[in-house]
């Protein structure tokens, strides 16, 4: 059964052919360490997670690379705020985000390049591009001609640009971020200069054109070849990315190599929050800890994104997932009850992978888990085997659900629904932060939810009441 990807390149959905046989490359750009990740960085990273074990289902050996953008105009402007170096600051929201990884069950990519550890290939690949003359000499740094880029601007379908205009004359943008309606020739590097100073000192390489540091895109372009090659099966992100960053990946990997970049590019839409972009300036960035406050479990947000197909908009509103939490509740609920020892479903397997391999389908594969969790002609432990095997690509943790102990009484942590569990580990938080207000009106509330929590040495245990 064929894999097909809706690839942005073409505008359409293709046949997924591999540039090894039985292998697939991945490279996804990774988090700007400057802040927390909020829900719509982390829709996008469970995409990628979503395709790396969808491949890994269907018997694919998966490389997937990302990367920690930790020097870029976001992450220097921070550290000079909070007058702190740029290492600190960064390290510090890395911690963060892999913390966050691990509560939604993100698989961790095979190699996490930091961008401060490859600045070496980046010199390389802009020397590369100033001797093919791609690339050349300004005032303030090292500047990429997009008029000698035959392509340029196809994945986002920009009109040709003009090839005739001097270089010299041409406009230029030292700032990583700027518009589709202006594209203008980028920096690759930016020479040392007292505006890239952090909160202790100038920010800055040596390198044979001139000491200073990389643009954001030349740093994407350097890791992913150097981790994957000249050519990579597949590139994701989301669909802001598409202008200027992957444009101008795709210039400078392909003027720098000579050969195509990527075959498949992904692209996740966009998720509003009541029914607003999110924005710093309006307010209302969601981070993942902020989900645990209104008794969202990052698991239930994870199973409510599984419930659109990742090219959908959409629109986060606390009741939307709570409903969605809710059947995810339920779903856990049966499964725990179904007994060990079954085999999976060939007829639902069988429906299971084409739906994934169908461009990722996951609200179908979902719809297909309850028709599955209804079916009277299948066994409940064949029911739980068929859940367990499909679970290697929701990545809902089903695995780690475990039994109830009626010897003790205890309830294994996934026994517990959700929410409860959600409260618990705020409580155990506000007491190892000594808020023991805050702990015992936590406790109340868990209490009133039918629920008792115990402290011991091994953590907290819950039982029912
Ligand atoms: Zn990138």
């Amino acid at each position: 059964m064929d894999i097909l990807i809706h690839n942005t390149l073409s505008g359409k959905k293709e046949v997924f052919k591999p540039l090894v046989k039985g292998r697939v490359s991945m490279y996804q750009c990774g988090l700007t360490v400057y802040d927390t990740g909020h829900i719509g960085n982390f829709r996008t990273f469970i995409m990628g997670d979503i395709i790396r074990r969808t491949f890994e289902y269907r018997g694919y050996f998966v490389t997937q690379v990302t990367n920690i953008t930790d020097v870029d105009d976001k992450t220097i402007r921070r550290s000079r705020e909070e007058k702190t170096s740029l290492l600190e600051l960064t390290r510090r929201y890395e911690a963060l985000y892999f913390e966050d990884m691990e509560s939604l069950n993100i698989l961790m990519p095979h190699r996490v390049l930091r961008a401060t550890d490859h600045v070496k290939d980046m010199i390389e690949m802009i020397s590369t591009l100033l001797e093919k003359g791609f690339a050349y000499p300004s005032k303030d740094g090292i500047y990429f001609s997009i008029g000698k880029s035959a392509e340029y601007g196809a994945l986002a379908r920009l009109d040709k640009i003009s090839a005739t205009a001097n270089d010299m004359l041409r406009e230029r943008i030292s700032n990583d971020e700027y518009e589709k309606e202006n594209p203008r020739d980028f920096a690759l590097w930016k020479f040392e200069s007292d505006a890239d100073r952090d909160g202790e000192k100038i920010v800055s390489w040596d390198a044979p054109f001139g000491k200073g540091r990389p643009g954001w895109h030349i740093e994407c372009s350097a890791m992913a070849t150097r981790a994957l090659g000249d050519t990579i099966d597949i590139h994701t992100g989301a669909t802001d990315l598409i202008f200027p960053h992957h444009t101008n990946e795709i210039a400078q990997s392909e003027a720098a190599t000579g050969k195509r970049f990527v075959n498949y590019w992904i692209h996740g839409a966009f998720m509003n929050v009541n029914d607003a972009k999110m924005s710093k300036s309006k307010g209302n960035f969601i981070k993942i800890a902020d989900l645990e406050a209104e008794t969202i479990s990052p698991l239930s947000f994870r199973y409510w994104l599984l419930t659109s197909h990742y090219h959908t908009q959409v629109n986060f509103t606390a009741d939307a997932v709570k409903a969605a939490q809710h059947a995810f509740i339920r779903l856990a609920e049966a499964y725990v009850s179904w007994p060990e020892g079954g085999a999976a479903d060939a007829t639902y397997a069988d429906k299971f992978s084409a739906f994934i391999s169908d461009d990722f389908d996951m609200p179908k594969a979902i719809a297909l888990v309850w028709e599955l969790a209804k079916d009277k002609k299948v066994s409940d432990a064949d029911k739980r085997a068929t859940l367990l095997d499909f679970d290697r690509v929701f990545g809902l943790g089903f695995d780690a659900l475990l039994h109830v102990d009626q010897d003790s009484g205890i309830l294994a942590p996934a026994d517990v629904p959700i929410e409860i569990q959600v409260l618990a580990e705020a409580r155990d938080e506000a007491r190892k932060a000594k808020d023991w207000a805050k702990a015992d009106a936590l406790r109340a509330e868990i209490e009133e939810r039918g629920y008792s929590v115990q402290d011991s040495d091994a953590g907290f245990v819950i039982r029912e009441l």
